[in-house]
């Protein structure tokens, strides 16, 4: 592949940024819905090749593709497409590659969404899937069919934090012309480049880390130009899950700062993790550079390092006294998502409606985001909130 190879802070800070009109510093956003051409000529050669050319905003835009050419950079690839949110990066990955009759294999652990995608939506079209836990090639290797076309992965997934072996998965792909598909949401660029292993596609959610304010809703598709150029002309301009100008200016904004950004939600998962782990109230925690972790090793080969997202088991199975946990933070807002700026405490059992049982293996699992406030601030709030119960 023949990527862009910048270092980060090229892609960040300089990468096409050279030649802003009136020497601008930030670049400018084009809030146009059309482009306007000088002849006849132009206008029919432009028509002959809507992937590349500017025409109408619902297929390319200068500001969203100056962010797309960093997100490419960034991932290793060849080609980015900007989309108007992560579920869409998914959905339009995953349909470009299959018809009916199609077979996919898929990650059990992976993003809601994502599963519904294949479980619920992808059936009505004749294509079906099996799940697979992921840990392992064999699992791959016996979930295969002739008409298997998709290999989607989430390494590591959200809620299990559990790994696949990216090479090895890429290899079998590759030697069955099967496509690889992985959401790379959690590591972000900064910690993992799945190309590099020789992953096809990578789909981010970037209204995670790549926004990292909690403000904008985006998804990204990166990869080859060939698989980005047929996902372009297949679903992105026929579905329309378009980015804003804005939206992509916002994104450049933020992923100027993501490589300062990571490095302290690293060190902040990770001073928690351990912090949690020691305290005898705490049943498990998981986070894949957390040495306790079962893929530790596996972690370690494929990850630069770690985001600021993990869960954690209490002991406890009472609900009223998560619930009071819950009610205690004081720095930690209760929320879903993650990747901005601010730490966050999203209990599993607050899934189930009101009344309703809890699973066991849900009631105490408590997924936590990691901000960039202080660590000990962290702490002493996650302390006095277990406290509360003791
Ligand atoms: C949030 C998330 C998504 C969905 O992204 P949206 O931007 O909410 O559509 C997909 N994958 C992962 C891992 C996520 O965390």
């Amino acid at each position: 592949m023949n990527a862009e190879q910048y270092p980060v802070s090229e892609i960040l800070h300089h990468l096409g940024e050279r030649d802003f009109p009136s020497n601008a510093v930030a670049p400018p956003i084009f809030q146009t819905s059309i482009f306007c051409f000088k002849s006849f000529e132009d206008f029919q050669a432009a028509l002959a090749d809507e992937a590349h050319k500017f025409i109408y905003s619902r297929g390319n835009n200068p500001t969203v593709n100056l962010c797309e050419r960093k997100l490419a950079a960034l991932e290793h690839a060849e080609r980015a497409k900007l989309v108007g949110s992560g579920v869409a990066a998914i959905s339009c990955a995953i349909l470009a590659q299959v018809k009916s009759g199609d077979h996919c294999v898929v990650v059990d652990n992976s993003y809601s969404w994502t599963r519904y995608m294949f479980n619920e939506y992808l059936p009505r079209f004749g294509v079906t899937a099996t799940f697979v836990e992921g840990t392992k090639i064999e699992q791959f290797e016996e979930a295969i069919r002739p008409n298997t076309k998709v290999i989607y992965l989430e390494s590591p997934a959200t809620f299990t934090f559990k790994l696949q072996p990216l090479k090895q998965v890429a290899e079998l792909a590759k030697a069955h012309h099967i496509k690889t598909i992985i959401d790379n949401t959690w590591a972000t660029p900064i910690y993992q480049n799945p190309i590099d292993y020789g992953i096809d596609i990578v789909v981010h959610s970037a209204t995670k880390y790549l926004g990292g304010n909690s403000d904008l809703i985006a998804g990204a598709i990166m990869g080859s130009e060939e698989d980005i150029t047929h996902i372009f002309n297949t679903e992105f301009l026929p579905l329309g899950p378009v980015p804003d100008p804005f939206m992509a200016w916002l994104i450049m904004r933020n992923i100027r700062t993501l490589h300062i950004r990571m490095p302290v939600h690293y060190a902040n998962a990770l001073g928690l993790a351990k912090f949690l782990e020691e305290r005898d109230d705490v049943e498990s925690v998981l986070y894949p550079l957390l040495p306790s972790f079962p893929q530790y090793d596996l972690a370690k080969e494929q990850l630069r390092g770690g985001s600021g997202l993990f869960s954690f088991r209490l002991k406890t199975r009472d609900v009223e006294k998560i619930k009071k946990i819950t009610n205690s933070v004081k720095f930690f807002k209760r929320a879903v998502s993650w990747g901005g700026y601010e730490s966050l405490f999203d209990p599993a059992a607050t899934q189930f409606a009101p009344g309703k049982p809890i699973p066991d293996d849900r009631v105490s699992l408590i997924r936590v985001h990691a901000g960039l406030e202080d660590l000990d601030l962290l702490k002493a709030d996650l302390a006095q909130a277990l406290d509360s119960v003791r």
